[in-house]
């Protein structure tokens, strides 16, 4: 079985799934590389919410927490909020999501909401100033989940304290990299060009 949790920088990592709603032409799960020999993320299941809590022997001693993959974390929201839950009667340590923004819809649920009180930082993958350059790029299941993410972006706003949006340097070029940023300024969320990993 791959990795639950890894760290990075004093940041602790949980590996919660590797499933996805988008095939994104740069991610890293098309490469077979991962982040290097060091970490070997392929999961042979999901893991449960007490393996996950197993693997994490001292929460404390790290800078931030941070349910994200090789894959959408928020698929398994039932898991993600049972975590954070208890790790926050563990720790007063950040913490974080990083996500593709599709949650809401596919739960049919306010997600945000859902994850009010629980979550501090959320960090959603914008990638594309359009829903049509979002579909080139992102090669999502859902051909109009783009107006979904956006919607994400504005209700994380309204109730996770600290709110990122971020784009990949290499697959789109300075004038969508300015686009995005606009719509980033305009819904009132952080910004971030994120290296390319694949
Ligand atoms: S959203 Fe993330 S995990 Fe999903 S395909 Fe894109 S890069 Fe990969």
């Amino acid at each position: 079985m791959g990795m639950v949790t890894y760290t990075i920088d004093n940041k602790l990592y949980i590996n919660v799934t590797n499933k996805c709603t988008n095939s994104c032409i740069f991610c890293i799960r098309n490469t077979e590389k991962g982040l290097g020999s060091e970490y070997d993320l392929w999961l042979d299941h999901d893991p449960t919410a007490d393996e996950i809590l197993n693997s994490i022997k001292d929460p404390q001693k790290y800078d931030e927490i941070v349910f994200c993959g090789y894959g959408e974390p928020l698929i398994r929201l039932d898991t993600v909020i049972e975590v954070a839950k208890r790790l926050k009667e563990k720790t007063s340590v950040p913490l974080r999501v990083n996500t593709n923004g599709h949650a809401s819809y596919i739960h049919k649920k306010n997600v945000p909401q859902l994850l009010h009180g629980l979550i501090d930082r959320i960090s959603i993958s914008l990638n594309a100033s359009n829903k049509q350059k979002y579909n080139e790029i992102c090669r999502p299941f859902y051909e109009d989940i783009y107006d979904h993410v956006i919607e994400f972006i504005k209700e994380s706003k309204k109730y996770i304290r600290e709110v990122w949006v971020s784009c990949v340097d290499t697959v789109i070029d300075e004038e969508e990299i300015d686009r995005c940023k606009e719509i980033a300024r305009d819904l009132g969320v952080n910004f971030k060009l994120r290296a390319y990993e694949g």
